[in-house]
């Protein structure tokens, strides 16, 4: 009789990128491209081969478009927008230009001339420092997988795509966006890739499914068979192959929390958030797209303390007039009645690249042409921004926030170009909200330490720890290689946090996080010690979040943060904050350690 063979835990640390636990089969889903067989042809095969490249094309258009439909009724018309671009890399002349002339060239089949050519422009894309650019190498094999397979299977069988079990968790290289919109969503319960980052697609689809998801995680394919049982912590970026029973012991209860707290949870969705000794905080959500409001008003999100504006901006050029633009912030204003919506104006740089402004690389681009600096080298593009944030003002609660502040002589120049947007549209008789109200993003050590000074230029604070941490501690927020010392609990963090409150009140101004540690339970006793008014977090943490405030008292909070401030590493400050956590609100600490 045969035994079955017991495999080993196998535990691979990447990044979260969307929270939750699930436990599932592995479906392993290989997407890279495949080089085709190399073929060759006669002179007088150049015609059919040209043909059959057309007809593919022809598939593909009506796939792609296909998936455009139906993901734009699934998740709206944003998600939608990525495959636009996708149609766009599929008609590109010049590079079906060099298709041809290789094939005619060569003699080869058209399918092997496709493959070297879009290959050698992935390549190229995946050498660039830039992750932004280096993600659309994604989207050009995505493309190029789906003109290979029609060239191959021109009667279309192989677009259905079929995940092998019940409950899925995919791993794969990386996904596509078309990737995970195939998939059956009620079989997928969690997503696990190699590559990818915070701004991801599938960090974006993972969000907007709601499922855990974690990336960045080095060399699963090797350690991981099809049908072998997973674990996707997405809450502390683990992935689990073949967990123990030990370890199954420990998360089981867990997986099981999730869905009997998530029912409990909800009770809170139209509650006060208020500290357990009655001390009011905003409690208010992040978006990126405006379909993400269906979420953040579900979750019993206090309106939208972040719009990202950059990601629509960079998916569809028609949003980019003064008139869209009015038209979506306007959307947003009026779903975020009575509680209003803070529009961050562009934070284009860094990993936002918008091609056409960014065609040379910049060697640091965290350190170079970004957010506010952007804006203000462009003022009539800014000024189109700020008039269509004053107009959705004339629609509901609307506040404008600057990124990347490092100056005040760059705070008093947006403002500046604020009241001009004021003036034009008072030229041109459009009502807006005379007393609209502004706010800076502390996100750059320079910024707290100047704070006081800013404070008088605007109606509130909101500190980006998502950079503060990179900038305070030199560490890349992007760069896996040194993920583990990214570290928001740093006390050099915590004492930014703490200086800029002080400067913030000290001004009568409000001060919240909109960082990813705004979400972050095991700290929250620290901000509330601190004296943070608002916490800005993604739509699904907002009732868990509602939930531990209730149970944080500001005293005991208060002598948390001074204590946190006299330690001298991150670690010392995780384990005095998590002890408070863990006794006030021990069922929401999801994660065993
Ligand atoms: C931040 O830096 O914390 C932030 C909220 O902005 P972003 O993540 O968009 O840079
Ligand atoms: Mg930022």
């Amino acid at each position: 009789m045969s035994h079955p063979v017991i495999r080993e835990e196998i535990r691979l640390q990447g990044i979260g990128v969307s929270p939750g636990i699930s436990c599932g089969k592995a479906d392993i889903v290989g997407k890279s491209l495949q080089e085709p067989e190399e073929r060759k042809i006669k002179t007088g095969d150049i015609e059919s081969e040209k043909k059959r490249l057309t007809e593919a094309l022809a598939a593909t258009r009506v796939q792609i478009s296909a998936l455009q439909a139906e993901i734009k009724q699934s998740a709206g018309a944003e998600h939608a927008s990525i495959f636009d671009a996708h149609l766009l890399l599929l008609e590109d002349s010049t590079v079906l230009d060099e298709v041809i002339r290789k094939m005619e060239n060569q003699l080869c089949s058209i399918d092997w001339a496709y493959f070297q050519i879009i290959s050698r422009y992935a390549d190229s894309l995946r050498k660039i420092a830039d992750p932004y650019l280096r993600e659309r190498a994604i989207d050009i094999e995505d493309v190029a997988m789906r003109v290979l397979k029609n060239l191959r299977w021109p009667d279309g069988k192989w677009m259905k795509q079929k995940l092998n079990e019940n409950a899925s968790i995919v791993l794969a290289h990386d996904l596509a966006p078309s990737d995970t919109i195939g998939f059956d969503r009620d079989k997928v319960k969690g997503f696990a890739t190699e590559a990818g980052s915070a701004t991801s697609h599938t960090a974006i689809m993972a969000h907007s499914l709601n499922i855990p998801a974690v990336v960045a995680v080095h060399d699963f394919k090797n350690t991981c068979q099809p049908g072998d049982t997973v674990l996707v912590d997405g809450y502390k970026g683990l992935l689990i192959i073949n967990p123990s029973l030990d370890t199954m012991g420990r998360y089981s209860p867990l997986i099981e929390k999730e869905g009997t707290l998530a029912d409990d949870l909800i009770a809170l969705k139209d509650a006060e958030t208020l500290t357990a000794d009655g001390r009011k905080i905003v409690l208010s959500a992040n978006i990126e797209f405006v379909d993400e409001l269906k979420a953040a008003e579900s979750q019993g999100a206090e309106g939208v303390g972040l719009y990202r504006t950059e990601f629509f901006y960079l998916t569809d050029k028609s949003l980019q007039s003064e008139e869209n633009q009015a038209k979506n912030y306007a959307k947003v204003a009026a779903a975020c009645n009575p509680h209003g919506v803070i529009i961050r104006t562009l934070d284009l740089g860094g990993d936002k690249l918008l091609p056409e402004l960014f065609e040379e690389p910049q060697p640091n681009p965290f350190l170079g042409w970004r957010g506010l600096r952007v804006s203000l080298d462009r003022p009539e593009e800014f000024k189109i921004q700020l008039r269509a944030i004053l107009r959705a003002s004339a629609q509901g609660k609307v506040r404008v926030m600057y990124p990347f502040i490092s100056n005040l002589g760059e705070l008093l120049e947006a403002n500046q170009l604020l009241e001009e947007a004021k003036q034009e549209l008072t030229e041109r008789g459009i009502p807006f909200d005379k007393n609209l109200e502004k706010g800076a993003m502390i996100e750059i050590p320079s910024a707290v330490m100047v704070a006081d000074h800013l404070a008088r230029e605007v109606d509130f604070f909101s500190i980006g720890t998502n950079d503060l941490v990179q900038y305070t501690t030199a560490v890349d927020r992007v760069n896996d290689r040194v993920a583990n010392l990214y570290r928001p609990a740093h006390p050099a963090v915590i004492e930014m946090v703490r200086l800029t409150v002080e400067a913030a009140h000290r001004n009568n101004i409000w001060c919240g996080i909109c960082g990813e540690a705004a979400s972050d339970l095991t700290l929250t006793p620290i901000w509330i010690g601190l004296g943070i008014d608002e916490l800005s977090v993604g739509p699904a943490q907002v009732l868990r979040l509602r939930k531990a405030i209730s149970c944080l008292s500001t005293q005991p909070c208060a002598d948390l943060a001074r204590d946190a401030l006299s330690k001298g590493r991150a670690r010392d400050v995780i384990e005095i904050s998590n002890n408070l956590a863990g006794i006030s609100y021990p069922e929401l600490l999801e994660s065993p350690s």
